[in-house]
């Protein structure tokens, strides 16, 4: 716990996560500054804090007021590069992330996972499963709820989605379980390069020793390169072996394999669909197995997960072609697995805005599975080439009109995928819109006549 009583606290971020810490910060007697580029009329939320004496600098950030901080305060997704912030460090200026200043004041062992995508699902099952067992478990970060909410509660577990950008402004996070569940290319429009998106991602493990677990994907070269480097004991989950101490694929059954003791778990019991659901599932057992949880309770956990919303959900079949909707499958690496789970000629709608993430490794599914590619936003012009030669290629204005084009390019037997391998902001406020859009233009298409051909 530490004392910020009549402590100067600048929070960067006005969203969900900085309004949390201005109140955190409140009410240990700080004095309080909210800062965020936008103005007041593109935020929501500030009216009661105002009211209660925090001090607001909107519209840009003061770099006066950064300077002279006892502490800066950073949202999740605020980069360390803004000037404001980069000429407060340079001055000393201790600066702290949301993850991190909540860690501070939480007790309870915390399950941090993090990994270019399966991140949220994990984190959701995982829990499941402690739910299932009886624990009174905080589950959020960088999904849903901020860690910043749950201080002042008593819990027995935190489960905690990390990103990487998040895991830059920890200095002493220590999870009793580090989930790394696989690295591929992402925002790469913020990070210069792959090491440096890797180096930020491992640094859920920099404070953890042997008394301390890291769950890693022995699949997944990026990561299993990196094992040497990191302290805590390795329990390694795998879909192409089963580890002796761990967990992995065997034909049809999830085994796992510890200190002699054996459990197996049939897949076709689950509704998660897709090898990396498996992936997902297994490294969510880890920790659940290893605190003593008894395997029946886990596993009925995992058994009756549906898993998320826009991620691989089926959203209606018309014509003898099943629609779903991806939009949570933000970069290339998502798409990828998507596309694996499918048998099906294609038609996938993507783009958007573009992360620079290298498209080569989509070359493959593209070309065998994608019969057409309909492409939206900014990113179409370099989808469009990289893609050219590999499937017929389409572009569309707006969703509506992708929507549209790709009820009228499919044949009976097809699959329309949303999976835009972009982030949404060119032209959604966030991924839950876009699906949200994708979903209605779906609902909006005419009925379909008794004879299947309603055009
Ligand atoms: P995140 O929170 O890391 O963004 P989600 O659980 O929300 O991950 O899943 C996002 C998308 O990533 C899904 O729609 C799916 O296509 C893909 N995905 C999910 N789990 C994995 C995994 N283990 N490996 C690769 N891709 C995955």
């Amino acid at each position: 716990m530490t004392d910020y009583a009549n402590k100067k606290v600048v929070v960067v971020g006005a969203g969900r996560s900085g309004l949390g810490l201005a109140r955190f910060f409140q009410s240990r007697g700080a004095q309080v500054i909210l800062s965020d580029q936008r103005r007041a009329s593109e935020l929501t939320g500030l009216g009661p804090l105002a009211e209660s004496g925090v001090v607001l600098d909107l519209g840009g950030h003061d770099a006066q007021l950064f300077a002279s901080a006892d502490l800066l305060a950073l949202s999740p997704g605020v980069p360390l590069e803004i000037t404001a912030i980069r000429d407060a460090l340079a001055k000393g200026v201790p600066v702290a992330g949301e993850v991190e200043i909540a860690w501070r004041e939480l007790h309870a062992p915390l399950i941090g996972i993090t990994g270019t995508n399966g991140k949220s699902t994990v984190t959701s099952l995982i829990g499941a499963m402690l739910s299932r067992w009886g624990k009174r478990t905080f589950v959020g970060g960088n999904l849903g709820t901020p860690l910043v909410e749950a201080i002042d509660q008593e819990w027995e577990w935190l489960v905690v989605e990390l990103s990487s950008f998040q895991l830059e402004a920890i200095t002493s996070l220590r999870p009793r379980y580090g989930l790394l569940l696989n690295i591929t290319s992402d925002h790469l429009d913020r990070y210069p390069d792959m090491a440096s998106y890797r180096a930020a991602k491992l640094r859920i493990f920099e404070n953890m020793g042997s008394g301390e677990t890291a769950v890693l994907n022995a699949d997944d070269p990026q990561v299993a390169e990196v094992a040497n480097t990191i302290g805590a004991c390795i329990v390694w989950f795998s879909t192409s072996r089963v580890p002796q101490q761990g967990i992995g694929l065997d034909g049809g059954a999830l085994v796992w394999r510890w200190q002699g003791q054996e459990a197996r778990f049939p897949v076709d019991q689950l509704q998660l669909t897709g090898r990396h659901n498996l992936e997902n599932v297994m490294a969510a057992l880890v920790p659940l197995l290893l605190e003593g949880c008894p395997s029946e309770i886990a596993w009925s956990a995992a058994r009756d997960f549906r898993g998320l919303p826009h991620r691989m959900e089926l959203v209606g079949e018309r014509n003898g072609v099943r629609w779903y909707d991806d939009s949570k499958g933000t970069n290339v690496g998502s798409v990828a697995k998507s596309l694996a789970g499918l048998e099906a000629p294609v038609t996938l709608i993507a783009g958007g805005r573009d992360k620079q993430g290298e498209l080569s490794p989509l070359a493959e599914q593209v070309a065998g599975k994608v019969k057409q590619l309909i492409l939206i936003g900014e990113a179409a012009e370099r989808m469009a080439a990289a893609f050219a030669d590999m499937t017929q290629i389409h572009r569309a204005p707006s969703m509506e009109e992708a929507v549209n084009l790709a009820e009228r390019l499919t044949p009976p037997g097809g699959v329309v995928l949303l999976s835009p391998g972009c982030s949404s902001f060119d032209m959604f406020r966030n991924y839950q819109e876009r699906g949200r859009a994708f979903v209605e233009a779906f609902q909006r298409l005419p009925a379909v006549t008794a004879g299947g051909d309603e055009r």
